[in-house]
């Protein structure tokens, strides 16, 4: 007889997938942060992180960043020559990109409203705001340099379009690998079936590869999220916090106002699912993103987790999730607006109902251009600081709490996208059955599945 999933050869329970990743962050955490309390910033703690912990926490994340360009390509394409029907496709698109900016709108409002209350850029002692001007003054001329670099506009949208698929694909550029995917599908449903079938059958079997992939990644999330956030915690200046608390506690506030309260509405009302389940479906998913502090990196598991704990068909999480882990970010909009708020607070400009019109509008825009990796919304947020005239250096005075920030943002960011799906999956008439003790892995699934009926 076979033994139980969950049970070792040698009779002994294995504890669920989930509960090692989960059991991974806290010990990470805890240890990050003894070692940090009771070390300091000792040069042997900083070789430690460099050359055990970071390189673990890498190869984890680039085992999970290396499926992503094919998986989307595969998982996009497949998705739109399946649907075979451009109206619902073109139906699916418009709500799911409604959906987006609604949703992030409300998002910043929620935070726009804190800030507003809260105040907390004014109470900073003028010496804390020039030590930590000073202090990270070199990372601020990176981020300020890479800002300079950034294309924001009109540009932004022919940019969606790649002048070559290859390029877009060797750059990570999520927009416009999304856009050749969907015409690729679309091409594909021009074509007859006899010419079409064989390509889609490579699509379907590079996806189910890709799914063996996250698979074996994900064995390693309990020593990847345990290295992760080890190296982060060991690291942090935990003195910052105290200074910025109540800015920090702002931002954390918001996010958890829109993830447990606003998505909690959201799931119940347009996707009729107990939010209760519905998060302890998702939860590999939001540990996933919280350790890694990227969306792209998510993917693969959000996209896993939102088709086997959801029931979320394939044709909407291929289509919903690529496209929401680049464009839906409520949380990094979120983020913006307080911060942007709370600078303005700092340096004493008065920002005006219109201008904070302003800072909703560009908040919502930005984080639609930010990239899926750690810090990636920070060069764009330079740019909103600047439109309503608060001095781009003053990122300067919370970059070293970004981190613990970028954790917690994108967490609301990947719950958002799986929101998204469900919404859309609900409204197409999909029945979503939240699974959360199903399979953990797809090797389960091959047990629990007979052969031969695998979802790609
Ligand atoms: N780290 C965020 C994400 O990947 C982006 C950001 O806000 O910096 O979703």
């Amino acid at each position: 007889m076979q033994p139980a999933p969950e049970q070792s050869m040698k009779g002994r329970r294995r504890l669920p997938l989930h509960t090692q990743i989960f059991l991974g962050l806290i010990g990470g955490a805890m240890a990050g942060i003894s070692v940090n309390i009771l070390l300091g910033r000792r040069p042997e703690v900083e070789g430690f992180v460099r050359m055990v912990t970071e390189p673990i926490g890498q190869i984890f994340l680039r085992m999970l960043i290396m499926v992503v360009v094919p998986l989307v390509f595969a998982s996009l394409a497949l998705g739109v020559a399946g649907l075979g029907d451009l109206r619902k496709l073109g139906r699916i698109g418009v709500k799911t990109l409604l959906y987006f900016l609604l949703v992030t709108t409300l998002a910043v409002t929620i935070g726009l409203i804190l800030v507003n209350v809260i105040r907390p850029g004014e109470g900073l002692p003028e010496q804390v705001k020039a030590q930590l001007l000073e202090t990270y003054r070199g990372q601020t001329a990176e981020t300020l340099g890479q800002a300079g670099r950034t294309r924001f506009g009109i540009q932004t949208l022919v940019d969606i379009v790649p002048r070559n698929p290859i390029a877009a694909a060797v750059q990570g550029d999520m927009l416009g690998i999304i856009f050749f995917a969907l015409m690729f599908g679309i091409a594909l449903t021009f074509l007859p079936a006899s010419r079409a079938q064989p390509v889609m059958a490579v699509l379907s079997g590079v996806g189910e590869a890709m799914v063996v992939l996250i698979d074996l990644a994900m064995k390693l999330a309990p020593f990847g999220v345990a290295a992760l956030i080890f190296s982060v915690t060991a690291r942090f200046g935990f003195d910052l916090l105290a200074k910025l608390g109540v800015y920090v506690l702002t931002v954390v506030l918001g996010l958890a106002i829109h993830q447990f309260g606003v998505y909690s509405i959201l799931v119940r009302v347009f996707a009729r699912l107990n939010p209760w389940h519905f998060f302890s479906a998702i939860r590999t998913v939001m540990i996933t993103a919280f350790s890694t502090s990227s969306s792209s990196a998510t993917l693969p598991t959000t996209m896993r987790i939102s088709e086997e704990n959801l029931g979320i068909p394939r044709e909407i999480t291929g289509f919903v999730l690529p496209l929401g882990a680049t464009m839906n970010m409520n949380g990094t909009a979120l983020f913006e607006g307080v911060t942007v708020l709370f600078l303005a607070q700092v340096f004493g400009v008065e920002l005006s109902l219109s201008a904070q019109l302003i800072v909703i509008v560009m908040s919502v825009l930005t984080a639609i251009g930010a990239a899926g990796v750690p810090g990636g919304s920070l060069p764009l947020l330079i740019l909103v600081l600047q439109t309503v005239g608060v001095p781009g250096e003053g990122i300067a005075i919370i970059l070293g709490v970004d981190r613990l920030l970028d954790m917690c943002r994108t967490t609301l960011n990947v719950t958002g996208d799986v929101t998204a799906a469900a919404f859309v999956a609900r409204s197409e008439g999909y029945l979503l059955t939240p699974l959360p003790q199903v399979a953990e892995s797809a090797a389960e699934m091959e047990r629990l599945e007979p052969e031969g009926e695998k979802r790609w």
